[in-house]
């Protein structure tokens, strides 16, 4: 059997882009994420032809450790291995801190920093087992620079840099690579919600003056999880056109 892997988020935007690199080279990965997802990893699979049997669906939600532990126990039951674990799912809900709530906080929180720890807990004890595991977690590049009105998200995505280091650390010597990749702005569904001038403002200040696309985000995902990639861990793989460096 190929690789086997869980990708969250990953019926859409950058995930939906991991996903199908992933099955296109032969991996079976599954796709963990919230009803809508659904739907949207069939309308995935569509676009895949031979690796559409490759991508398989998992409903749950990452901002609660025992669905995590569930998901990854199933997963584990059903295919004997989980080589991957590419911790992508996000969610944003930008205030300034003056307006920001203590709900909107802890969520962004939850799903952004929790989410990637119960993930990583969920599958580590496994590939501790194997001697073998790759993670990626997807961190960005407000979590170096801060940004107006995120906070939340930027003290999360800071935060998936710290537990990458560490968990990089503590698995090293069993054969486990840790790593983040941490985008720029991205041509995705959570960019496009932005305000217009927010994002004009972004594109203006990359060196690049564009947006990055999720396959220039995958590519990166997929040579950090390729077992060749053995001797990097514990690094921030940046994406953004040299919008910080
Ligand atoms: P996106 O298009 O909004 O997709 C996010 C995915 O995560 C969706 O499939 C979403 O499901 C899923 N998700 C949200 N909450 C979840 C939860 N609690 N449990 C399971 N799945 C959940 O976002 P994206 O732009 O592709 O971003 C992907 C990752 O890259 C995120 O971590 C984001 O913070 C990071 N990032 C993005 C950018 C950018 O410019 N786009 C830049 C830097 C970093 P639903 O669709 O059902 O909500």
């Amino acid at each position: 059997m190929g690789r086997v892997g869980i990708v969250t988020g990953g019926a859409r935007g950058i995930g939906a882009a991991i996903t199908s690199l992933l099955a296109e080279d032969g991996a079976s990965v599954v796709v963990m994420g919230l009803p809508p997802d659904r739907e949207r990893t069939e309308a995935l699979r569509a676009s895949l032809n031979g690796a559409a049997k490759r991508v398989h669906f998992r409903e749950g939600n990452v901002a609660h450790y025992d669905v995590c532990k569930g998901i990854a126990d199933e997963v584990r039951a059903q295919y004997g291995q989980i080589d991957f674990l590419v911790n992508n799912a996000g969610i944003t809900a930008d205030h300034t801190i003056r307006n920001m709530t203590v709900e909107e906080w802890q969520a962004v929180l939850a799903v952004n920093l929790s989410g990637p720890f119960f993930m990583t807990k969920a599958v580590l004890e496994h590939m501790v087992e194997r001697n073998y595991g790759r993670i990626v977690n997807i961190s960005s590049v407000v979590g170096h620079t801060g940004n107006f009105g995120q906070a939340n998200y930027a003290s999360a995505k800071a935060g998936v840099m710290g537990l990458t280091k560490t968990v990089a650390l503590e698995v090293a010597s069993r054969g486990i690579t840790v790593n983040a990749v941490a985008p720029g702005f991205i041509n995705t569904d959570m960019v496009a919600a932005m305000p217009k001038a927010a994002v004009e403002a972004a594109i203006q200040k990359s060196p690049e003056r564009r947006l990055g696309q999720p396959e220039e985000v995958a590519r990166v995902v997929r040579f950090l999880l390729d077992e060749s990639s053995g001797y990097i861990t514990g690094a921030v793989y940046d994406v953004n056109g040299g919008l910080y460096m």
